[in-house]
């Protein structure tokens, strides 16, 4: 919204405006810096089976603990990250460390799950982003099936046949590959059937209001019903009421995510409390 405004209107520098261009460009240069430093680390989100609780994965979320701020949030960082394709080296960290954790883990005995990652459209636009996954799960010997791709609709739209090879290319490397924030994109619902996806990721802002909100319920309840038909798995993301997770289980939505389970936790807090050794 704020690139259309610039391209249609004068641009004044008001102190706003610079104060605002200044700190996007020292967090470019942090996260220049933040890259070669490691400064980057990752935090697990659990996901379970609705209809009894087992676990079955976790999603990877980035964090940036910088030194003179402390964390920071993928939310003011990721976007910045994209516009000036830091998000490609900050990916492939992202990507490459949740495969080396996903198998520690493995090695230790504890219950496999799947991993879940978030892909940035400037990755997608990589021409050889295919290899660069295949090296990352060869080098890190994380078995392909345990890793689970998100990436959201805006991406795949409006990216043709080109888009159909790429996805189809990725799903021959063995992940799977989920559609993250469904609901917020695009509203044709032809391309479901072109892509080789295995599961929509219900967008938190349709659950947030369940179940104050009709709209909101009726949505959620028509991407279950949907997903089931075109038999994809569905999973509901930001769910924190237990009035949420009984909606959810009545629509027999497959899995859930959120804050009534657990944050996101770090590796050590996750395997401390979310890993178990199977019997
Ligand atoms: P997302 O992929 O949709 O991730 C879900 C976000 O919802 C996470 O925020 C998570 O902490 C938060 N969340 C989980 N459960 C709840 C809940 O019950 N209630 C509420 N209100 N929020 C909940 P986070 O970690 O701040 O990440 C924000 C976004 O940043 C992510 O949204 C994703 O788009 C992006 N992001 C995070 N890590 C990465 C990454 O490694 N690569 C890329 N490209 N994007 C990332
Ligand atoms: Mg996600
Ligand atoms: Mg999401
Ligand atoms: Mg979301």
């Amino acid at each position: 919204q704020s690139k259309e405004q610039g391209r249609n209107t004068y641009r004044f520098y008001t102190p706003t405006l610079t104060a605002a261009a200044n700190e996007r460009l020292a967090l470019e240069a942090r996260l220049h810096r933040a890259l070669a430093n490691e400064e980057f680390v990752l935090h697990y989100q659990p996901q379970f089976d609705t209809k009894n609780n087992a676990l079955i994965g976790c999603e990877a979320l980035v964090r940036w603990q910088s030194p003179e701020e402390g964390m920071i949030s993928p939310l003011r960082f990721i976007p910045i990250a994209e516009e000036t394709g830091q998000i490609v080296v900050l990916g492939e960290w992202v990507l490459r460390t949740a495969c080396i954790q996903g198998k520690r883990w493995l090695d230790a005995g504890l219950s496999p799950l799947t991993i879940a990652v978030n892909l940035s459209g400037r990755q997608l636009q990589q021409r050889d982003l295919v290899q660069r996954i295949a090296l990352i799960l060869k080098e890190t010997q994380f078995p392909a099936h345990y890793l689970k791709l998100e990436l959201t609709e805006s991406m795949i739209m409006g990216g043709g046949e080109q888009a159909v090879e790429l996805l189809h290319a990725l799903k021959a490397l063995g992940p799977r590959l989920s559609i993250d924030d469904f609901g917020t994109g695009y509203s044709s619902l032809a391309y479901l059937k072109r892509f080789p996806i295995d599961e929509l990721k219900i967008d938190q802002g349709f659950v947030r209001d369940i179940p104050g909100d009709q709209n909101d319920m009726e949505i959620a309840a028509t991407i279950i019903a949907m997903a089931r038909n075109l038999h994809l798995k569905v999973i509901a993301e930001g769910v924190e009421t237990q009035a949420q997770l009984d909606f959810l289980i009545r629509q027999d939505c497959y899995a859930c995510q959120g804050y009534l389970f657990s944050r996101p936790l770090s590796a050590t807090e996750f395997a401390r409390a979310i890993l178990k050794k199977p019997h």
